[in-house]
This record gives C-alpha cells, sequence and structure tokens, in this order.
C-alpha cells in the first residue's frame, strides 16, 4: 500500500470515528433531554400562568368586594368603568334572595344587569353561594350568547352576582405559542376550556375532564404528564398546575412528534457538522500527506535507482519552511549518505578490481574488460605470462620480497606497454568502460605468479615485439634490499576471434600456448596453434591411459646388465621401466615419464619397480640364475614419501645386492635433515647408493661427498661422445680418476660401441653399461642372457 494511500485511510479511519459513534448513540437519548427540559420549561411557563391567573383572580375578587362594600362611591364613575373594563366584568348586580329580581344596579360595564335573574339561574347562582365569601360558578353562556363567569356573594337580603367576561383567559392563553404546536390551555374549576387553540372548543366551553393532565389538574395537583389529545390528534407532553384558591387548571402542552422532530433535527444537524468536520479533515489530510509523503517518495524513488547501480545525485526537492524539519534533514542527510556511498563505491571498485600487490587490475577487472570487449565485437590478443622460478624467489627470500618482486613485474610489464597501473588511475573511472577502453593494452595479474594482457587489435602486429621485450625484461635480476634475485617468464598468446570465440575458451588457448612455452624451456613466448591444442589434449588422453595402465599392471621392468671391466662379467643388472601400451606397443620412460612425473606418479612408479624387480630376480634365482646386483632408479618423489622407510624393511636379507641410483638433481649440496636421515636408512638397510648420471647436472664434489655413493655413474651422454682424444674422453677420464681418488667405483653407462667399452677398459674404469654389451630386456630374456654368458664363461 502507498504510503500516500495508507495516511489517506488512517485520517479518514481517524475522523469517521466520532462520526460513526454518534450514529451509533442512542437516538432516545436527545428525545430524553428534549423531555427533561420540557419538564422545567412547560411546567414554569404554567406556573407563571396561574400566577397571573392568581392575581387576576385577586382581582377580580377586592373589585367586587369593593363594588357590595362601597358602592356609593363607585357608582358609575368613569375610573370604575374601567376598572371594569379592565377585569372584563361584564355587570354586577344585587338580586332578591327569593325573587331574583335585581334590586340594585352596582355596575353594567359593557352589558346592563337583567331585570330578573330566570329563577332556574338563580337556583344555579345560590347553590354555589358561601356566606361571607367571594365565590366562582362555572363557564356558562349568557342569553345573547356570551361565555362568562359568575362570581357570587350571599348578602343580608340578597346575592350579589358578577359575571366575567373570559376574554383575559382568552388573551392570556392566545399569547402562550411555542414550537409548531405548543400552546397554554386553560379550564375552569370543573375542567371547562376557558382557553385553547380550538376556538370552537372554547366557544362550546368543551369539557376537557376526561384528559388525564386536566383530571390532575382538578385534583389540584402540578406536573407533567403525557397524554393523548383528541383536538391535536397526537400524545402530548404538558406541564400543569392550577390556580389558587378557585382551582382553574393551566397546562402547557407540546406534541410529543414535535420534540422528537426537533431531536432529530438536532441530530441531524450534528451529522451535518460532522461531515463538514470529515471532509475538511480529508481534504487537510490530504494535503497533509501530499506535502509529507513527496519527500519520502523522493527518496524512496532515490533509493531504488541506487538499488539498481544508477548512482546520480538524487532530484530531491529543497528544504521548505512548511515540512516538518525531520523531513529536511532527512532529504539532506539522505543526500550526504549517496554522496558518501559514491565515494565508497569508488573505493570498493578499486578495491575490487584491483589486485593489492601489484596495484594493478586483478582477475576479475579482466573478465569484466574482456566480456566489454568481446561484447563490443573488438578483436585483440589476450597474453598469458608465467614466472619462472618466483617459487624458488619465496622460499629463499621470504613472502615480502616476493611481493616485491611482483610488484616489479608489475611495473616492467606496463613499461613495456607505455600504460599505467590501475591504481595510478582516478578511482572514479574504475569500473565504468568508457568507449576507448580498448585502445591501450591491459596490464592485469591473475594471481600467483600470473599476469595476463589484453592486446588491442591496432596493437596485435607487434604482439611478438612485446613477448620477446618481456622475456628480456622479466631476465634482468632484481636487486631488493641488496639482495638479487633471478626469475624468468614463460610467455603465452592466443587471438580472438582467431583462436576462441569467448573469454572462457581464449583464456584457455592462451593458457596452453603459455604451458607449451614453460615446458619447452622456460624464457620463451608461444603463440597458440590449434596443433597445440592436439598435443596437449594427447597429454591429456596419456594422462589416463597411465593412470589406466597403472591400476592394470601394464608398467613393468625391463633389465639392462651391467658388467665389470676389463673381464666383462656380469656385475649386476639396472632395472628401468617399460610400458606394454595395449594399442601402441612398448613404451620407454621418454613417452611417458614427464607426464607421470607431473601427476605425481613418480614415486608410484619407483615403488612398483622396487616390488616387481626384486620379485622377478628372486624368481631367477630359484631357478638357479643368480644376480649379483640389482640397481633401481630413485626419484626424489619416492624418496621423499613416507611409505618409502616402511618399504625398505622388506628388502633386507636378499640373495643378491640392491643399490638405488639417485639422479643427480636431487639438491645433494645441501641435504635437508630428513633426505639424510632417509638416506641414512637406506644403509642401514644394507642396500647401496650409487649417483646417476653424473657429469650432466651441476655436478658438485660436496654432494658427492655428502651422500659417498658407493658407485657413480658416468651420464650417458658423455660416455656416448667418446672418441679418441677428445673432450669427452678427456671428460669421463677424470671423473674416473676423481672417483679412484675418494675410493669410488665408477660405472660408466651409454657404451654405445665396444671400441668405447675398450677405451673405458683401457682408462681403468670398473664397470660399464651400454647397447654394445647388453640391451634393456625382458626378465626371460635375461635368463637366457645369463644362461648363456655362463656357459660362454665356462667355455672360455
Ligand atoms: P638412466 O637411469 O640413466 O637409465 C639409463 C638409460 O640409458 C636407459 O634408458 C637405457 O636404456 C639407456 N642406455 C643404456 N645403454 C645405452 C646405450 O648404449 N646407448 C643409448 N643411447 N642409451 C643407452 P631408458 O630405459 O629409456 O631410461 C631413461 C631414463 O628413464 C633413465 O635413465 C632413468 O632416468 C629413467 N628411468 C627409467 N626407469 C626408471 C624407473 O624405474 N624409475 C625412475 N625414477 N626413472 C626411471
Ligand atoms: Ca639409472
Ligand atoms: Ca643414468
Amino acid at each position: 500500500m502507498k504510503l500516500r494511500y495508507f495516511l489517506l485511510t488512517l485520517f479518514l479511519f481517524l475522523s469517521m470515528t466520532p462520526l460513526l459513534l454518534f450514529q451509533a448513540w442512542p437516538h432516545s437519548e436527545v428525545l430524553e433531554g428534549e423531555l427533561d427540559e420540557v419538564h422545567e420549561r412547560h411546567l414554569l411557563l404554567a406556573r407563571n400562568l396561574a400566577a397571573a391567573l392568581e392575581r387576576y383572580y385577586r382581582d377580580l375578587v377586592t373589585t367586587f368586594d369593593l363594588l357590595l362594600d362601597t358602592p356609593e362611591a363607585w357608582s358609575e364613575t368613569k375610573s370604575m368603568v374601567r376598572v371594569l373594563d379592565n377585569l372584563s366584568f361584564r355587570h354586577v348586580c344585587i338580586a332578591d334572595w327569593d325573587t331574583g329580581k335585581v334590586t340594585l344596579t352596582l355596575a353594567s360595564a359593557s352589558a346592563p344587569c337583567p331585570d330578573t335573574i330566570p329563577e332556574t339561574e338563580l337556583d344555579r347562582l345560590k347553590a354555589l353561594a358561601v356566606p361571607g365569601e367571594v365565590t366562582f360558578g362555572p363557564v356558562v353562556q349568557t342569553a345573547d350568547g356570551e361565555n362568562v363567569l359568575h362570581m357570587v356573594r350571599p348578602l343580608e337580603d340578597g346575592l350579589a352576582v358578577g359575571a366575567v367576561r373570559t376574554t383575559y383567559f382568552r388573551e392570556l392563553g392566545e399569547a402562550i405559542s411555542f414550537g409548531v404546536r405548543g400552546h397554554a390551555a386553560i379550564v375552569d374549576h370543573t375542567g371547562k376550556a376557558l382557553s385553547h387553540p380550538l376556538p370552537d372548543w372554547v366557544a362550546a366551553r368543551k369539557d376537557m375532564s376526561g384528559i388525564s393532565a386536566v383530571q390532575r389538574m382538578l385534583a389540584r395537583q402540578t406536573g407533567v404528564e403525557t397524554f393523548y389529545s383528541p383536538a391535536l390528534k397526537g400524545d402530548m407532553i404538558a406541564g400543569f398546575t392550577f390556580v389558587h384558591p378557585v382551582g382553574w387548571g393551566v397546562m402547557i402542552p407540546q406534541p410529543i412528534a414535535e420534540l422528537q422532530q426537533k431531536a432529530d433535527i438536532a441530530r441531524r444537524s450534528g451529522v451535518i457538522v460532522l461531515a463538514i468536520g470529515v471532509a475538511s479533515a480529508l481534504a487537510l489530510a490530504l494535503l497533509v500527506s501530499l506535502r509529507v509523503v513527496r519527500p519520502i517518495e523522493q527518496i524512496s524513488r532515490a533509493s531504488s535507482r541506487i538499488a539498481g547501480g544508477e548512482f546520480g545525485l538524487p532530484d530531491l526537492q529543497g528544504s521548505s519552511r512548511l515540512l516538518p524539519v525531520e523531513f529536511n534533514e532527512l532529504s539532506r542527510r539522505f543526500r550526504e549518505m549517496v554522496l558518501r556511498l559514491r565515494e565508497n563505491l569508488s573505493t570498493i571498485n578499486a578495491l575490487a578490481y584491483q589486485d593489492l600487490v601489484t596495484g594493478l587490475g586483478n582477475r576479475t577487472y579482466l573478465h569484466q574488460q574482456l566480456d566489454n570487449a568481446i561484447g563490443a565485437g573488438q578483436s585483440g590478443a589476450l597474453m598469458l605470462i608465467d614466472l619462472d622460478g618466483f617459487k624458488a624467489v619465496n622460499d629463499v627470500h621470504g613472502h615480502d620480497v616476493g611481493d616485491k618482486v611482483l610488484e616489479v613485474v608489475g611495473k616492467r610489464l606496463c613499461e613495456v606497454f607505455g600504460v599505467e597501473r590501475l591504481s595510478d588511475i582516478d578511482p572514479e573511472e574504475t569500473g565504468q568502460i568508457s568507449p576507448d577502453a580498448f585502445r591501450n593494452c591491459l596490464v592485469t595479474r591473475l594471481g600467483g605468479d600470473e599476469f595476463a594482457i589484453w592486446i588491442p587489435s591496432e596493437k596485435v602486429n607487434r604482439i611478438e615485439e612485446f613477448a620477446g621485450l618481456i622475456v628480456d625484461r622479466l631476465k634482468e635480476p632484481v636487486v631488493l634490499d641488496g639482495a638479487q634475485t633471478r626469475i624468468g617468464a614463460s610467455v603465452g598468446f592466443a587471438c580472438f576471434p582467431e583462436h576462441a570465440t569467448d573469454r572462457s575458451n581464449l583464456m584457455k588457448a592462451a593458457d596452453l600456448a603459455m604451458y607449451d612455452a614453460k615446458k619447452a624451456g622456460k624464457d620463451r613466448f608461444v603463440m597458440y596453434s590449434p596443433a597445440l591444442r592436439t598435443a596437449i589434449q594427447q597429454e591429456r588422453t596419456l594422462t589416463a591411459e597411465i593412470l589406466n595402465g597403472l591400476e592394470k599392471g601394464q608398467f613393468l621392468p625391463y633389465f639392462q646388465p651391467q658388467f665389470r671391466l676389463p673381464d666383462q662379467t656380469v656385475s649386476g643388472v639396472e632395472a628401468l621401466v617399460r610400458w606394454e601400451h595395449p594399442d601402441r606397443g612398448l613404451l620407454s620412460p621418454h613417452d611417458f615419464l614427464d607426464t607421470a612425473k607431473d601427476l605425481n606418479l613418480l614415486g608410484e612408479i619407483d615403488a612398483m619397480m622396487l616390488e616387481r624387480s626384486v620379485g622377478l630376480l628372486k624368481g631367477l634365482g630359484e631357478q638357479g640364475i643368480n644376480v649379483p646386483a640389482l640397481a633401481v632408479n630413485l626419484s626424489e618423489e619416492r624418496l621423499t614419501s613416507p611409505e618409502f622407510p616402511d618399504a625398505l624393511k622388506l628388502v633386507r636379507d636378499l640373495p643378491f645386492e640392491l643399490r638405488f641410483e639417485l639422479v643427480e638433481t636431487i639438491a645433494l649440496d645441501n641435504l635437508d635433515a630428513h633426505v639424510a636421515g632417509v638416506l641414512d636408512q637406506i644403509r642401514a638397510a644394507g642396500c647401496l647408493l650409487d649417483l646417476d648420471d653424473f657429469g650432466m647436472a651441476n655436478a658438485s664434489v660436496m654432494g658427492l661427498m655428502n651422500i659417498e655413493p658407493s658407485h657413480i655413474k658416468i651420464d650417458r651422454n658423455l660416455v656416448s661422445g667418446i672418441e679418441a682424444g677428445n673432450t669427452f674422453e678427456r671428460l669421463v677420464r677424470s671423473i674416473i680418476d676423481m672417483g679412484h681418488s675418494l675410493n669410488i667405483p665408477v660405472i660408466a653407462e651409454g657404451a654405445d660401441t665396444l671400441e668405447q667399452v675398450e677405451r673405458l677398459a683401457t682408462m681403468q674404469c670398473d664397470f660399464a653399461q651400454g647397447f654394445a654389451l647388453a640391451k634393456p630386456m625382458q626378465v626371460d630374456d635375461l635368463a637366457v642372457f645369463l644362461k648363456a654368458g655362463a656357459q660362454t664363461e665356462r667355455t672360455a
């Protein structure tokens, strides 16, 4: 729900609540209130009216008495006539008690006294009379049709009779009118109408004593009564009282429906006021919610833009006095936050895309830029560089120096391509891809000692020049804190789109080329070619086959005999690994050993070779064919493997001498404690150590003295090169001499020709091994060879 609708609903709800409550408020309460008010108001009116009538009554009585007591003084004077008129007297007369004959006319205000009061009338009046008092009769009609009230007082010889018109009652009653049909009604002490809104009733002196309120008045009560009014045909409520002492009744009735109406009107106007209130509250709410919500909506829109990666400054409305301070503050803070976020973003970009060691772009950066370049249809080349010898720098000088070397490499690479490091570029630009981002070469570090460079199409024609420069520049020694380190570089590159059609394959192609450069002997560069891929695929196949072959026992030892010089008797055999490949026939170490070494399978091969060749030679021994000695090759991997010492325990007490040939490339100069320990264990097991391939790798006398070998094997490349008086011959001779001076017998391997064997014998070489004497052979052939040799010996 949108905030503005939410606020609107809220306001609406708040303003509707009182209205609904009001509607729910029982309607009757209004009426009740009205009725309560009637009690007071109507009763008060009735009382006032009664008071006025009481005064009137007293005036009538006083005036009547006064006339009777001093008739001479008033007799028909003007002022008396006026007084009587004001009091609505018709006439005042004195009649004879018995005959009814009028004896004296005291006053004839508007009508003369009759000559004689008719007998029935006289009886009625006489019945009213109370000695010494003035009493009133009910309203009656005179002969000429006027309604009057008679007042009488008995005298000594007659009856004083006053007739009073009902004018005053009518006027008094008519003066009271309120509401629509609120009025006054006055009755005489018998309940006949003196004043009433219906003129007929007044004229006809309607007997109202049937009405409950009237009955209560006549019973001289005061109060409020509801009743049905036949005159007004409806329920009425009336305040009523009576006039003391004469007993006339006064009541102030009003239709209840009118009160109801009034209550309705009051309620309705309440509703209207509320509705107006709600409407204006709504309008106000709308205004407020729009004003209040706008900044929030702006901030929300800006936030979603930011979430979408758009970091433009938000277009927020400026601070306004009409807004709460909190909102202005919020807008201001939000702007600040976006600014800060932008700043942070550049820093994060820098961190996310930068390699912290070299300040170059990192792998992520390269991927991103490559994807963009390829996406934009740019062509170019990707160059991968792997440092040679960097591991040694780390091992020897520590990681701090290693990091510094990497930094120097980064700088040199940037120099070669004439570009800046990413860390030297304004961080704001990092992460944004400008259209011409690919005009320049891009130098990045992938991690470890691997670097990658994107070379745009404009510069691809110079790629070999660049590669050559890189190899040369990285060969230059790096001098740090006085220490000098040397590294090299193997460089491979591949072109887009010629060699690959996407980033991942381009990286793979460049990687294959680099791998090839490394294999080809470092400090080289190689361009990717499809043939390379085939070669590498073959290597992959080979890998799988080696693993499979090892599992299936396709690897086995061949034995090449070694001979004592000069008599050429067999002194022992060297076990050499062969692979009986199911498709490609018999393979020699040259075909698979490098790959096996890369797969770290050399140790496993050596273990198998030791076990199988020992087994085979034991087998020969059981056939009565005795081999004086067995030499097995011992790789560094095997030498350092934790299982090797255990294997040594199994080769004690063999019927022949067991010798391990150590390749000279094992770091013999600086024997670490573990290797030295293993060598001791070999000797302790009664085995011998031969130093293999002597004269080829970094030969050192120290190494020789360190391991004190039982034999020195001169490398076959030296031996096979021997010719009369040449360097090889001199070299071989001096090695033999050195061996003898250290009391170490010397084996020459790779003697191709019998002539070479002769020369070796002349040079006092102790043993010889070579095709001229015997080739490596299967165990069965070895058995035949040894038997034949034994026969020759016997026959010789
Ligand atoms: P290596 O230990 O120096 O073995 C001697 C190599 O010289 C053998 O080659 C052998 O066939 C060859 N050879 C002997 N006489 C002559 C000769 O008159 N002329 C020529 N041209 N070559 C001769 P192979 O069997 O191909 O072995 C090559 C290398 O493979 C070995 O050199 C050794 O370093 C390695 N190797 C062979 N078998 C094993 C093994 O079981 N374990 C380990 N770790 N390495 C082995
Ligand atoms: Ca060997
Ligand atoms: Ca050798």
